[in-house]
């Protein structure tokens, strides 16, 4: 007779396995008592599927447009210094923010752990059905261990209470959680490594609609090098969420003339949402 417990197991290990199927990772590999290892026989894919060089393979680079058009591949394991990708992106249940921030720890599984000050994990509600999601801190969100708080925050700040909600309604986090130096975009590397914890987080919160906000957390989720131009203000599917990509604030800062296509497209997620679309929008 097989172990009640045992099956309760299996099951959850394939659930787990399908997930890391979704995520690109196939085949499995994983050894616990050498995850703290510099191993390169135990990356899961290789790097050359990274966002920014490779394109997806034809076979599961479909239209934009379409429902479910893309799944993460994103796929090495984060440098020795941590857990395992097995770890990182293992949303057990009873996963939480706090147990997702737990696991970031100090991290210094990619090269800006050197230079940054603190670590911006995210800010918002755990219930919140609108997540953003950047790119990386800058020089405030450095300091101050918050997402989005300098000028490119303020704006997404008149943004969200332009929806109709105010910045506690929702969560904000970015694909890295520490800062590039002079505000570079992040290295391939660098999203590898701190991939994993984003896509936990949006597992734990699962929300009713994501925002991209640029195009590093529209690639990273979507796993595509295409430009944003291409699928900007479209809904897409990530892992069976609804996503929206739309520009930047930093990138409104310097193109003033774009927020009129970023408006429409939170209208797009208000409608959504069920929000009213007030006639008075971030300016
Ligand atoms: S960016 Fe992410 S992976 Fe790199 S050191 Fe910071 S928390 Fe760790």
């Amino acid at each position: 007779m097989p172990d009640p417990v045992d099956s309760k197991l299996q099951e959850k290990l394939s659930r787990r396995l399908r997930f890391y199927e979704d995520l690109g990772l196939s085949p499995f590999y994983r050894n616990r008592h050498t995850a703290g290892m510099q191993d390169s026989s135990a990356t899961l894919a290789s790097p050359s599927e990274s966002i920014e060089e490779s394109p997806l393979p034809k076979s599961s680079a479909k239209s934009p447009s379409a429902p479910n058009a893309y799944v993460s591949q994103s796929a090495v394991l984060p440098a020795a210094a941590g857990p395992s990708l097995f770890e990182a992106t293992n949303k057990m249940p009873g996963d939480t923010l706090p147990i997702v921030r737990a696991d970031l720890g100090e991290c210094t599984r990619c090269k800006l752990h050197k230079t940054r000050n603190k670590i911006v994990f995210g800010d918002g509600s755990s219930r919140a059905d609108l997540i953003f999601v950047g790119e990386g801190p800058g020089a405030d969100e450095d300091a101050q261990g918050l997402p989005f708080v300098g000028r490119a925050g303020r704006l997404l700040t008149q943004m969200i209470e332009a929806m109709g909600l105010q910045r506690p309604d929702v969560y904000i986090c970015n694909v890295v959680k520490c800062r590039p130096p002079s505000n570079r975009q992040p290295e391939k590397d660098e999203v590898e490594a701190c991939s994993p914890f984003l896509f936990r987080q949006l597992d734990v919160l699962q929300p009713k609609v994501i925002v991209c906000l640029g195009a590093t957390a529209a690639q990273t989720l979507l796993q595509t090098n295409r430009g944003i131009s291409h699928f900007r203000g479209e809904w897409l599917d990530y892992r069976g969420y609804k996503m929206m990509a739309t520009y930047h604030p930093a990138y409104l800062l310097r193109n003033p003339a774009a927020k009129s296509e970023v408006w429409k497209d939170l209208q797009k997620v208000m409608a959504e949402l069920g929000l009213q679309v007030k006639k008075n929008k971030a300016k």
